[in-house]
């Protein structure tokens, strides 16, 4: 198996009472896991491909030949996408950015409040199924954006610093179709120092 599911920084009844157990271990092991095997079935079905990281596959993506370029566009990207949304959440979490990265929030947002209130509304707004992304961009500026389906935002040449999974099955079990209340929950356990050292070191 050439990709594997990165170990989560927590158990799965950590992240309560914000997003229940049975959600995170769902979404773990069956969600996640899923688009891991596909990732890994995809990419030994072409020799030139089993040596990419994820993340050269993905900025490779429109110069793979179908099938593999859907699969890895679907799959890759639900592992990736995946794996960074696990990354930046804790039960025990920095509360707020570093002095460093709250000099860049506050130049492109004004204010830590006011990122957190567009990134929301953006989130809220998004239609269908998706992600909403904190990102860093070739010149270091961060932005908000939003992608459909899997798709990642390393294919648009965006270092992803901040990830929120906005698919029903990220929520639905606790939260139904009260999408609001999820990302505002979600808030409680986004680690500050993991998305800063994604900021800096990537
Ligand atoms: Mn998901």
């Amino acid at each position: 198996m050439l990709f594997q599911l990165p170990k989560l920084n927590f158990a799965y009844k950590d992240l309560e009472p914000y997003i229940d157990s049975l959600t995170v271990e769902t979404h773990y092991t069956k969600h996640h896991q899923t688009y891991c095997t596909n990732l890994n079935k995809a990419v030994n079905e072409l020799p030139e491909l089993v040596k990419l990281s994820i993340e050269q596959l993905l900025i490779k993506l429109p110069t793979i030949p179908e099938p593999q370029k859907t699969v890895i566009k679907n799959s890759g990207g639900g592992f990736y996408n995946h794996n960074q949304y696990w990354s930046t959440l804790s039960p025990k979490p920095q509360k707020a950015p570093t002095a460093n990265l709250m000099r860049a929030i506050n130049a492109t947002f004004g204010s830590l409040d006011n990122l957190k209130s567009m990134f929301s509304g953006t989130a809220a707004k998004l239609f269908g199924s998706g992600w909403t992304w904190l990102v860093k961009d070739r010149n270091s500026a961060i932005d908000i954006i939003t992608t459909q389906n899997q798709d990642s935002p390393i294919t648009l040449s965006y270092r992803p610093i901040l990830a929120l999974d906005l698919w029903e099955h990220a929520y639905y079990l606790k939260y139904q179709n009260r999408r609001a209340d999820y990302i505002e929950a979600w808030w409680n356990l986004v680690d500050w120092k993991a998305v800063g050292d994604y900021y800096f070191n990537s």
